[in-house]
């Protein structure tokens, strides 16, 4: 169950937020939790998720180690403050900061290198959901995209299902239709490393995910989690989603 904080939260409403969460989540085992708020509340983040089963994540990762790439943050940079994982390829980077897939390829990869878990992140808009081509947009973004891995590198990634029409919208896809694109991804999984990584590979569905609709969707054998952007700014609402 993870968390897109996007860019909300300074460093003291990120330790205000753990106060709160902490304690409602403190008993949860049927769950990893990975909360990923901007960089410049993750040393906050690791601070307040200290001795607990809470993940702190990054929202990008370069694909260089360091180096002449102003505004990008590397791998190992992450690491050394105490971050597990990295979203990579959300659409908001894709529509807005050109985010392609081959870049999306290289950044999952140097997030591998340097030891963190990448969320990776596919899904459709909603014309070329209109047009009958969401199957067609997930397989292109998984063959330029994450099939660029080695099998090795494969098993460490999560991917996550985010139909660009439904995030930020308030329109949750329905779970069927949900469980339909996770089984295109999954089909594509077992196609490129096999029935092993398919069955294994984890898939969070994202896009609008509230309280009021995470056990519907979790109800689907298909969805294996949820990636939250609004709702995990609330302690409480986000708590009551990783505890459906
Ligand atoms: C997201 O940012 O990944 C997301 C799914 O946003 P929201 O839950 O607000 O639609």
């Amino acid at each position: 169950m993870a968390g897109n904080w996007k860019m909300y939260k300074t460093p003291s409403d990120t330790t205000a937020f753990f106060e709160k969460f902490r304690p409602l989540v403190e008993k949860t085992e049927h769950c990893e939790i990975v909360i990923c708020p901007p960089f410049t509340s993750l040393a906050a983040a690791v601070d307040a998720a200290r001795n607990s089963s809470i993940r702190v994540g990054a929202q990008n990762v370069s694909w260089a180690k360091e180096g002449a790439f102003t505004g990008e943050i590397s791998g190992p940079m992450i690491v050394a403050v105490g971050a597990t994982h990295a979203i990579v390829g959300h659409s908001e980077r894709r529509q807005y900061f050109n985010e392609t897939d081959e870049t999306v390829l290289k950044r999952t990869q140097a997030a591998l290198e340097f030891g963190l878990t990448p969320i990776v992140c596919v899904g459709e808009r909603l014309e070329q959901r209109e047009s009958g081509n969401t199957e067609a947009v997930l397989v292109g973004q998984f063959q330029e995209g994450i099939a660029g891995l080695s099998a090795q590198q494969f098993a460490k990634i999560v991917i996550a299902y985010e139909p660009v029409w439904a995030i930020g919208t308030g329109k949750t896809a329905t779970p069927e239709i949900a469980a339909d694109a996770h089984r295109a991804i999954r089909g594509q999984v077992r196609e490129k490393y096999g029935k092993e990584a398919a069955d294994a590979v984890r898939i969070l569905y994202g896009g609008s995910v509230k309280p009021d609709n995470a056990r519907t969707l979790m109800a689907q054998p298909e969805i294996d989690g949820v990636l939250v952007g609004g709702a995990s700014l609330d302690p409480v609402g986000f708590a009551s989603i990783v505890n459906f």
